[in-house]
């Protein structure tokens, strides 16, 4: 006997009895950010290598261990996308979106791939909603990216369940002189640093302040602090951010050791984190990347977004039961047939109510069936109603409508009826 054929590691089906809230979740995204202006853009999942190296960083933990590169059949290197902004701003570049200096405010969605250990919330083919926004360089678009998602938890029932975390990195050169500091105060005391954090002391030494090691906790307390180098400008950037977050009534704590695992950040990072999902607790993350275009090849072009990652909010509204009961009821009507002429009368039948009622979530039973077998299947369709055409309804051109919810009872719709066909349309609409 051949093997079972399965899924790679930490690549999941989502299966039919999760997709109505993938759906869900997905559409109110989409629905909200068409309510602030923002514009859908597609990218391929494949790029060039070279893409993610300029960009995310070489010495990035998803440069270095997490990418899924492959050598193509031209002998390109390509790579499975870890994330969107890099192929973003390559779009961007490449169609010329920003060259006048235009703002551009743009989401994506879909898949990306890390090697990454596979646990709860972590996945190595996960799914992520990005914004980006491109030339606009004030605290009012960071604050707006904020603003948006604070709305999208209200509409999701999350809110109470989601804390923000913020930061600013500073200007590049304000960094790069607390990244001296730092790194003089951790040389010094490099033997008690844990084995991670010694490697970042010459290559990304910003993420040792994110360390899990308590030793290395405990080194940090005394260590310089970013908020002590930052430049004016970012400093007066921040305020600016933060007196809008005030206004909108949106709650936040500082938290000086976030700086956000990829290189090209810059001024305002960002973290939504719950403590409802374990250690995988930050479900939207982002900041603004003022030089990362210019990194890689355009025009000096301030840039600021996020992304949030689809599992783990879908994880957290099952967990806190925040799954709209309306999901459960995927059919609304189950259309039962007896025998050849009424199923030939019966597809004619749903057709015509499609074109009254195009909301309507119709199922025709296939596969004919006695009484008793249709009518389990429409009970375990979750319909409201079987609609039920025999020989008797054909000949008067009527259907029986049966009520099959406990709960229709109550609304005075419990009784079953016989309803001609003519009428049938506004029937339903009255009583769905
Ligand atoms: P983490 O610290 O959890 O590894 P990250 O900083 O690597 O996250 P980003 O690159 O900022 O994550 O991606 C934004 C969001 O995408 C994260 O906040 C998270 O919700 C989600 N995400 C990132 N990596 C994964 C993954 N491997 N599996 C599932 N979701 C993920
Ligand atoms: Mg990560």
């Amino acid at each position: 006997m051949s093997k079972t054929l399965q899924a790679i590691r930490g690549m999941n089906d989502i299966l039919p009895e999760q997709t109505p809230l993938w759906r869900y979740f997905e559409d109110s995204v989409a629905r909200l950010l068409d309510g602030y202006g923002y514009r859908q853009i597609r990218m391929p999942i494949v790029e060039f290598t070279e893409l993610f190296k300029r960009s995310i960083g070489e010495v990035t933990d998803i440069v270095e261990k997490e990418m899924y590169t492959f050598e193509d059949r031209n002998g390109d290197s390509l790579t499975l996308r870890p994330e969107g902004t890099a192929a973003c701003v390559r779009a961007v570049l490449e169609h010329g979106l920003t060259g006048g200096g235009q703002p551009q405010k743009l989401w994506y969605a879909g898949p990306m791939f890390r090697h990454e250990r596979p646990q709860k919330g972590r996945y190595r083919q996960f799914h992520q909603i990005g914004l980006e926004v491109f030339n606009l360089e004030g605290p009012d678009v960071d604050a707006e990216l904020i603003v948006l998602t604070w709305r999208l938890w209200k509409l999701l029932g999350i809110r109470d369940a989601v804390t923000l975390e913020l930061n600013s990195l500073g200007t590049p050169e304000a960094r790069a002189r607390y990244r001296e500091a730092l790194v003089d105060y951790l040389s010094a005391r490099e033997s008690q640093l844990d084995e991670d954090s010694r490697r970042r002391l010459a290559s990304n030494p910003l993420r040792i302040l994110d360390s899990k090691d308590a030793n290395t906790q405990a080194l940090l307390v005394d260590a310089p602090k970013l908020a002590d180098y930052l430049d004016d400008e970012s400093q007066t950037h921040f305020d600016g951010l933060k007196t809008r977050l005030d206004a909108a009534g949106i709650p936040y704590v500082i938290n000086p050791k976030l700086v956000r695992g990829l290189d090209y950040y810059s001024k305002t990072v960002f973290e939504w984190v719950t403590d409802q999902l374990g250690s995988q607790g930050t479900v939207c993350a982002g900041g603004r990347y003022d030089g990362l275009v210019e990194q890689m090849g355009g025009k000096p072009t301030p840039g600021v977004g996020f992304a949030m990652g689809i599992e783990r909010l879908v994880l957290l509204l099952e967990t806190l039961g925040k799954v709209p009961e309306s999901l459960a009821r995927q059919v609304d009507v189950y259309l039962c047939a007896f025998g050849e002429a009424a199923e030939v009368a019966a597809l004619a039948l749903s057709e015509r109510l499609r074109d009254q009622l195009p909301d309507l979530r119709l199922q025709v039973n296939a596969g004919a069936g006695s009484f008793k077998s249709q009518l389990k299947k429409a009970d375990k369709s979750a319909a409201l109603y079987a609609l039920i055409l025999g020989e008797d309804e054909l000949a008067q051109q009527v259907v029986g409508v049966k009520p099959l919810r406990d709960s229709l009872k109550e609304q005075g719709n419990g009784e079953q009826r016989t309803i001609a066909w003519d009428a049938l349309a506004e029937h339903l609409a009255s009583c769905l």
